[in-house]
C-alpha cells in the first residue's frame, strides 16, 4: 500500500500517515471508502481510501 501525502497536522503536527487518532465514522464509496477521523488535537479529518491508499480530503480547524 502506498502511502499517503507526506504531510502532517498544521494544529499539531500528528503524521498523516500515522494511525488516525480516533475514526468516527467510515462510509463505502465506489472507490473505496471515505473515512472521518479525529486528530489527537480535535481537528476533524476527511479521509478518502482506495487501493492507492489514503488522502486528506478535508481538515477542519481544533474544536
Ligand atoms: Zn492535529
Amino acid at each position: 500500500m502506498t502511502s499517503t501525502t507526506g504531510t502532517v497536522c498544521p494544529h499539531c503536527g500528528w503524521p498523516d500517515a500515522a494511525e488516525p487518532f480516533q475514526v468516527v465514522s467510515r462510509h463505502a464509496t465506489a472507490a473505496g471508502s471515505t473515512l472521518w477521523t479525529r486528530c489527537a488535537c480535535g481537528s476533524l479529518q476527511v479521509r478518502a481510501v482506495d487501493g492507492g491508499g489514503t488522502r486528506i480530503v478535508s481538515r477542519s480547524r481544533p474544536a
